[in-house]
């Protein structure tokens, strides 16, 4: 192993640990919002992130998603609890109960509310930080590697660029 393959993969994990954290904070956020429209821009973003996982573990390995360490760049912790509005007994997302075990409200009591706009307004940041993320990491890489890198960076630019016009047009 020469120091530059060593580099590579670094890179290479680095940027499956932020894909990783966005499946992550996308999938939860889906789980925790119940408005529809909400509900839909939260599952498109979190089929991208799922798609780009693909296309690094095609490159990486599966291996290299073992050793991805998350960057922090979603609001993680906003979207991991839900709360009962009625009586403020705390559940994981993923385990949302169907009823308060605390007070028996239904599952909706649970349910967060997040604006649209914010929706947008998550994509926009979090699509700008991890496109600067890859761009850095392409920087470690060669090849293959390197290329895809590269496009994700494309693409994640392009995806704050379209968040931040669904947002404009809301606003307007
Ligand atoms: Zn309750």
């Amino acid at each position: 192993m020469t120091s530059k393959v060593g580099k590579e993969s670094d890179a290479l994990a680095r940027a499956i640990g932020a894909v990783v954290e966005g499946l992550t904070f996308y999938d939860l956020a889906n789980a925790a919002v119940a408005e529809m429209r909400v509900k839909v821009a939260f599952e498109e973003m979190g089929r991208r992130k799922k798609a780009q996982l693909a296309k690094l573990e095609a490159v990486a390995g599966t291996n290299a998603t073992h050793a991805a360490v998350m960057p922090g760049i979603y609001p993680l912790d906003a979207v991991a609890k839900v709360e009962c509005y009625v009586c403020g007994f705390v559940a994981e997302t993923k385990a949302m109960p169907s009823a308060c075990p605390s007070c028996g409200a239904a599952r909706y009591a649970f349910e967060k509310e997040i604006a649209l706009a914010k929706a947008w307004e998550i994509a926009s940041e979090t699509g700008r930080h991890s496109a600067v993320l890859f761009r850095a990491s392409a920087t470690h890489a060669a090849g293959a590697a390197r290329t895809l890198l590269e496009d994700l960076a494309k693409e994640d630019e392009g995806q704050a660029v379209q968040a931040d016009r669904q947002l404009a047009e809301l606003r307007a």
